[in-house]
């Protein structure tokens, strides 16, 4: 893809899934890659894989919900790389399922601080960068669950609305400072948090794939390829947009 070659992209939630797949992609198109994380052994493997391959990458270990952490994390991606011209907020928990009326406040706030708080923090240090370095572009994921309703996850369907609405703020907020902010919208897709979602039961899976009208689930890879063409030159007048990447999950 074009404009990615060189480059330095940073991607959270990176040592599993779609971030994984994020940051393989990138290194693969020739971008240096800061991966961020809280599990260190995971994301440090990453590392090892993309430079196996003649790749340029380096693991830092933060928490996307604590303020300190990602403030810390632009600012050693920037030093480590000399600059930073795309990143991928992509950290996430599927967080408890259940009603709202059951509930508990923590479980809540987590989900909202790692899924949609998280975001606004990627944004908050990554955008003077961007800026700083004359432009670039951001995709934050958001998922199927920030377009539709959806029981027994509220926490998790709430922060990814509000993911598309932070990305739609920021997007106008720095669009004349060639700062692109995208958003993807997964359908469902093959990562370690679906594993953990359906943890062995046979008739949730089945449900998941009946959501799927294309027959199957996703793969990590088909996300990461949506992100990099986002931050693409090929996507230049492409800003604000949430893009669905769903197998047709949510065709109107
Ligand atoms: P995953 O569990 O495989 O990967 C998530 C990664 O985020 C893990 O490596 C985890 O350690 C990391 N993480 C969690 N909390 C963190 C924190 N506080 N700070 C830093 N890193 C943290 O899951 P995935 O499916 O790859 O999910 C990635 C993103 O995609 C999430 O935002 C998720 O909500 C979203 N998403 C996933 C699907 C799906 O079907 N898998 C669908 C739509 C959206």
């Amino acid at each position: 893809m074009k404009g990615i070659d060189g480059k330095v992209a940073l991607v959270t939630g990176a040592a599993s899934g779609i971030g994984r797949a994020t940051a393989l992609r990138f290194a693969e198109e020739g971008a240096m890659v800061a991966l961020s994380d809280v599990q260190v052994d995971a994301g440090e493997q990453v590392v090892r894989e993309i430079e196996s391959e003649g790749g340029d990458a380096a693991f830092f270990e933060a928490d996307s919900s604590k303020e300190s952490d990602v403030a810390s994390l632009v600012d050693r991606a920037v030093s480590e790389f000399g600059g930073l011209d795309f990143a991928h907020n992509n950290a996430g928990i599927e967080g408890t399922p259940g009603p709202i009326a059951e509930m508990s406040i923590e479980d809540f706030q987590r989900v909202i601080d790692i899924n949609l708080t998280g975001v606004f923090l990627g944004l908050k240090y990554e955008i003077p960068r961007l800026v700083e370095n004359g432009g670039g572009a951001i995709v934050n994921t958001s998922s199927v669950a920030g377009l539709t309703g959806g029981a027994n996850l509220a926490h998790y369907y709430a922060a990814k609305h509000g993911v598309i609405g932070l990305t739609r703020s920021a997007a106008l907020e720095v669009a004349a400072e060639n700062v692109r902010v995208n958003a993807v919208c997964p359908g469902v897709i093959e990562t370690p948090m679906i594993e953990r979602f359906t943890a062995g039961d046979d008739e949730a899976r089945a449900g998941l794939l009946e959501d799927e009208p294309i027959g199957r689930l996703g793969k990590p890879e088909e996300i990461a390829s949506a992100v990099v063409y986002l931050c693409s030159d090929d996507a230049s007048f492409v800003t604000g947009h949430p893009m669905v990447v769903d197998g047709g999950y949510v065709v109107p």
